[in-house]
Order: C-alpha cells, then sequence, then structure tokens
C-alpha cells in the first residue's frame, strides 16, 4: 500500500460506459467526471487502470491518434463514492492526417467547455519529457473556455512513469512540473503504483468540493 491509500477508495466497480465520437452521443450527467488528457503514449491508458484497478479495461500501447473517441468509464469505490473517468484522445498530431485533426478539436473542446457535469481535468506529463506547447495550450483552454457559463474547472497535473527516475529525483521532477505550470502536480508511475494514493486523494476532493 503506499502513501494515502485508503481502503475505502478502492475501486469494487468499473466499466465501460460508453465510447462517443460526436457530442450530440455523449451519456447523460448523472455522475461527477473527471477528463484525462495528455500526449499519446505518456501512459494515460496505463493510469486510468491502474486507478480503476482493472489490468485491461482500458486499451494500452495504442499507436498515436488511434483512439479519436471519448471514452467513459464509471466506477464505485467500497465506500459507495460513483464517479466517471474520461478519457480523451491522446494529442499529438504527428502521424494523423489533416482530415482527423480537424475532427479532433470539436468534439473536446465542446466537451471541455459545456459538460456540466466535468468537475477535473487531469493533464498528465511523462515526467522525462518534460512541457511542451500542447500542454500549455490545453490548461490555457480549460482556464478560459469554461468561464461564462460556471467555474474555472480545477487542473491536476500529472507526472507519469516516474519509476523511470531514480527515486531521490522524484520529487524534485514533480515540483518542476508543478512550477511550470501553476498547478499542483502528483508524481504517478503505473508500474508500481506509486502516486495512486495522493492522486485518489486529489480527484475525491476536487469531485467533493466542486460537486
Ligand atoms: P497512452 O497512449 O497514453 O494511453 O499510453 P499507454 O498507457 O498505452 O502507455 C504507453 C507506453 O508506456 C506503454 O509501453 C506502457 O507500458 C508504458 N508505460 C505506461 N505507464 C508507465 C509507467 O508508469 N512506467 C513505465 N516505466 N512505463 C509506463
Amino acid at each position: 500500500m503506499t502513501k494515502r491509500e485508503n481502503p475505502k477508495w478502492n475501486i469494487v466497480d468499473a466499466s465501460f460506459v460508453a465510447g462517443v465520437t460526436a457530442p450530440d452521443r455523449l451519456p447523460p450527467p448523472a455522475l461527477a467526471e473527471v477528463a484525462f488528457a495528455g500526449r499519446s503514449n505518456v501512459g494515460k491508458s496505463s493510469l486510468l487502470n491502474t486507478l480503476l484497478g482493472r489490468k485491461g479495461l482500458v486499451r494500452t500501447g495504442q499507436a498515436p491518434g488511434t483512439t479519436r473517441q471519448l471514452n467513459f468509464f464509471g466506477a464505485r469505490a467500497a465506500d459507495g463514492l460513483e464517479l466517471v473517468l474520461v478519457d480523451l484522445p491522446g494529442y499529438g498530431f504527428a502521424r494523423r492526417s489533416k482530415n482527423e485533426r480537424s475532427s479532433w478539436g470539436p468534439l473536446i473542446e465542446n466537451y471541455l467547455s459545456k459538460r456540466v457535469s466535468l468537475r477535473a481535468v487531469v493533464l498528465l506529463v511523462d515526467v522525462r519529457r518534460g512541457i511542451e506547447r500542447e500542454e500549455r495550450e490545453l490548461i490555457e483552454y480549460v482556464s478560459t473556455a469554461t468561464g461564462a457559463s460556471r467555474r474555472a474547472l480545477p487542473v491536476i497535473v500529472v507526472a507519469t512513469k516516474i519509476d523511470k527516475l531514480a527515486a531521490s529525483a522524484r520529487k524534485t521532477a514533480v515540483v518542476r512540473v508543478a512550477r511550470e505550470l501553476g498547478h499542483p502536480a502528483y508524481g504517478f508511475s503505473a508500474r508500481t503504483g506509486e502516486g495512486r494514493g495522493e492522486l485518489w486523494h486529489a480527484l475525491r476532493k476536487a469531485i467533493l468540493t466542486e460537486g
């Protein structure tokens, strides 16, 4: 059990709810949602499986650009808390056609700016790769696009694959990511489970205080 792990937060039930390719196909906004964004290969599918405690629920190792739909996963914790984790398509446009690129934006932008049940956005950054233009753009978008109709969404940054750094270098690397982006950041490893408890703590706090 890693730091802050709480048995009551264990996910006792997790399932795929819907894969959505058009804004008018979104499931009803019945439960609090947290959306996960990050460049392809950042470790998003692995992180979601680790959070949900289910190895193969979210497909890992996909080629960049192959998941262009929003995937909704329902989860229920041992203490009864229910929420929905939303896997946004990975960005990083290198291997996509122009056509695919233009179909990525509107769906995500519509979801991020209008979804009433969305409580927080988790932005994943590979701890070794650091922050690039797309990460800044996404944060900028989330902090401005939601202005008129509701409160700005909290952004939680996750530095992924921290097992790739020496234990002594992890804390400094995560602090650097947080400082550069101006949002709280958590280190995470899907390989070892490090950071899982801390991230659940942050997610639950965002859901319970914003809800
Ligand atoms: P996604 O494209 O963002 O969904 O990334 P995946 O979850 O499919 O992971 C991409 C690659 O990174 C795979 O080869 C994973 O095994 C690897 N990976 C994901 N998370 C971790 C991690 O925490 N540590 C290490 N060492 N590798 C990871």
